[in-house]
């Protein structure tokens, strides 16, 4: 931890870059390092983190003001010390994404309140992940998670009591399970309060505890779960199964089961929102004469007219033949396609030597016209 990098370039980003510039490549860098899309790749580990801290500051106005004055002094030293512990567990900590995303409070955990012991309590979420290919994503996919997950015991229906007895008002705390006690001291009467120390602070007591659950009215056991994974679904997006989560106590609903979606690259089709980005090569002689060319989408292949005199990195925009918008009937984005012509190799002398005619009979047509190379820069440099 020597030599921290600069956040900008970490994010690659340039120093002025909107709030927007920098959310985006946080996630283009998040998604590309994350652990669980490289596994046992220490050196990812550590760069997903690094992006993580990076992010954290530039994120927060006041702390990239910190930072862009006094740089990583300005900000707190000691960040990320505690937070990123425990492997990747909790890598976002404190890190605040858009509503449905992995990134906003996936990994948090509830606080511990204090509440009536005998009230209905909700039970606690289950977060898990899964793994995806590109076109899984793209086309929407099943798939089945398996979790362990905390239920009411079936024996008992959640009580804890034995068949046929049921839990008993704790005669001490009458069910508050606490006690307050008073006690004498030099100062006066001082009161506390506690738990009870009959029922431990349940309000009840289980005189012969169900065999099941010895008591608990709480059994674990492995949940497998079907979700369906609707067609455009991004990385990083966190799909809801309600009251798939732990089992609540004393009739208080379940939790539910909370899933991010990580999507694997695809080889070639880059995503951008719900648009498709791809490079699509082309040869030297279809760039310069035009035809027909396939280009793949991610619906099957398009026939594409190429015009004549198609120029590397030349765009076009194929409608709807992007990403289907996630619950919207037959709404795409669409695919920009981006030509690279291929420039041939390991030419014969006998095609060389085409080759050479070509441009000499090319340089001659153009001679004099000004339209050639050579000709702008005898311009250019007289
Ligand atoms: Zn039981
Ligand atoms: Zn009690």
């Amino acid at each position: 931890m020597a030599d921290k990098r600069d956040y900008y370039e970490v994010l690659g980003v340039a120093k002025g870059a909107s709030e927007d510039e920098i959310k985006k490549a946080y996630r283009k860098v998040a998604k590309k390092y994350h652990p669980d899309l490289n596994p046992g790749d220490a050196a990812a580990e550590a760069k997903f983190k690094e992006a993580g801290e990076a992010y954290e500051v530039l994120s927060d106005a006041g702390k990239r003001q910190r930072y862009d004055q006094f740089g990583h002094a300005g900000v707190d030293p000691n960040f990320g010390a505690g937070a990123a512990g425990g492997g990747y567990g909790n890598p976002f900590g404190g890190v605040d994404f858009d509503i449905g995303d992995i990134f906003s409070s996936f990994f948090g955990g509830g606080g511990g309140r204090q509440q009536n012991p005998n009230g209905p309590r909700r039970g606690s979420d289950i977060e898990t992940r899964v793994v995806i290919d590109f076109m899984e994503a793209a086309k929407g996919c099943k798939q089945q998670v398996t979790v362990p997950t905390v239920e009411s015991c079936p024996d008992c229906g959640g009580s804890g009591a034995a068949k046929g007895t049921s839990p008993k008002t704790c005669p001490q705390c009458s069910g508050r399970g606490r006690v307050v006690r008073q006690q004498q001291t030099p100062f006066g009467v001082m009161q506390t309060e506690a738990a009870c120390p009959q029922c431990r602070g349940a309000g009840k007591i289980i005189e012969t505890p169900c065999r099941s659950c010895g008591g608990s009215g709480q059994t674990r056991r492995s949940q497998t779960v079907g979700i369906n994974i609707p067609a455009g679904i991004d990385d990083g997006q966190v799909i809801t199964v309600r009251g798939k989560g732990n089992a609540g106590k004393n009739g208080g609903p379940a939790g539910d089961l909370r899933i991010g979606v990580f999507v694997r690259p695809h080889p070639f089709f880059e995503r951008d929102d719900y648009d498709i980005i791809v490079d699509v090569p082309i040869t030297f002689a279809q760039a310069a004469l035009g035809g027909e060319v396939e280009i793949p989408t991610i619906h099957g292949t398009e026939t594409y007219r190429l015009k004549e005199g198609t120029q590397t990195g030349e765009t076009i925009r194929l409608r709807d033949k992007g990403l289907p918008v996630v619950n919207r009937r037959n709404m795409y984005g669409d695919e920009i396609v981006r030509f690279v012509v291929e420039i041939p190799t390991h030419l014969s002398s006998a095609q060389k030597k085409k080759i050479r005619e070509l441009d000499a009979d090319l340089s001659d047509k153009n001679h004099g016209t000004g339209r050639s190379f050579r000709d702008k820069i005898k311009k250019a440099f007289k």
